[in-house]
């Protein structure tokens, strides 16, 4: 019996896992690029996040050995602080959010949370630590309930709710005849861009997480929408650990620091007044996505 239970039970758990995990990233990684399994180490601990301070120490990261990403990447973000990745595609910034995960290992330096280097904890400890929030949230063919709880599932109808109503999402969903029982996704009501993402900020919201990783890779979102949902993605953020991987600027002009990624080099740190005054590269970008909002603000008169 237990020759053949076990190897079931573990495959349970790595279905499990890795169905969490595509979840989690939704769009955000490249899912076609399957990451080479890691192994915790026989001696690997739970993680114990206390503040949610993270530290990159001289990163180095290649996915081929002949073709260096990362190079030494020394990327502090302090217990609580808001760190935002900016950068022209291609520089490494989703890179930055995979070594977080641990999806693949670094060649060189160190990543550690609260004191703790990534190599030495569980997996399972460190995603259960991070919370992701993709712009485009994957829906189950299950119920909004179902939904929102997944990644939780002893959540009570009450944890949901209040989730829920911190996401802005739980009128919404009052108002539909079969409320948190109806059936979204595919086969069932389809959800607008941004009520997949109050879904999501939902699932975050009660997974409770110290840390957050956004990537705004995909803006599915429009401007109207998006600074709607800001509101409930600033609630959500507070009192976290929070790195994001920006592509509108204008969410994170409140970032406790910008990082500007070129080539896998980090070449310009600060806050965004601090860089649009020293009118180098960060204010080049900024300069270029206003002209580009007054240009769309003006086709829509
Ligand atoms: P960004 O998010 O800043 O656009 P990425 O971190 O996704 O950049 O990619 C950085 C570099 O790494 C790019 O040159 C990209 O082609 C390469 N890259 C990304 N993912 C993989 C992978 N799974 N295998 C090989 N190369 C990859
Ligand atoms: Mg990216």
């Amino acid at each position: 019996m237990i020759q053949i239970t076990m190897p079931l039970g573990f495959l349970g758990t790595v279905y499990r896992e890795i169905r969490q995990a595509l979840v989690d990233m939704g769009e955000m990684f490249d899912l076609l690029h399957q990451p080479a399994e890691i192994q915790d180490a026989p001696d690997a601990k739970p993680i114990k996040v206390t503040g949610g301070e993270i530290r990159f120490e001289n990163v180095d990261f290649a996915y081929y050995p002949d073709r260096p990403i990362l190079k030494g990447v020394t990327l502090p973000v302090g217990a609580g602080q808001k760190v935002a990745l900016v950068g022209p595609s291609g520089s490494g910034k989703s890179t930055i959010g995979r070594l977080l995960f641990r999806f693949y290992e670094v060649t060189g330096g160190a990543i550690t949370i609260d004191g703790q280097d990534l190599r030495a904890v569980t997996q399972e400890s460190l995603h259960e630590a991070i919370g992701v929030v993709p712009q485009d949230t994957v829906l189950f063919n299950d119920t909004i309930r179902y939904n929102i709880a997944y990644g939780k599932a002893e959540a009570t109808q009450e944890e949901i709710e209040a989730a829920a109503k911190k996401a802005k999402i739980h009128d919404f969903v009052m108002s539909l005849p079969e409320g948190y029982e109806t059936q979204v996704g595919e086969r069932g009501l389809k959800l607008s861009g941004g009520e997949k993402q109050r879904v999501g900020i939902a699932r975050t919201l009660l997974k409770d997480p110290p840390i957050l990783l956004l990537d705004e890779a995909t803006s599915a979102l429009d401007t109207q929408t998006e600074r709607d949902i800001q509101e409930s993605l600033d609630a959500m953020e507070r009192g976290r650990t929070v790195i994001v991987i920006a592509h509108r600027l204008s969410t994170i002009v409140d970032a406790d620091r910008i990082v500007v990624l070129e080539q896998g080099v980090i070449t310009e740190e600060g806050t965004h007044e601090e860089l649009l005054a020293r009118g180098g590269r960060y204010a080049g970008m900024w300069a270029v996505q206003k002209a580009e909002e007054e240009a769309e603000a003006e086709a829509a008169e």
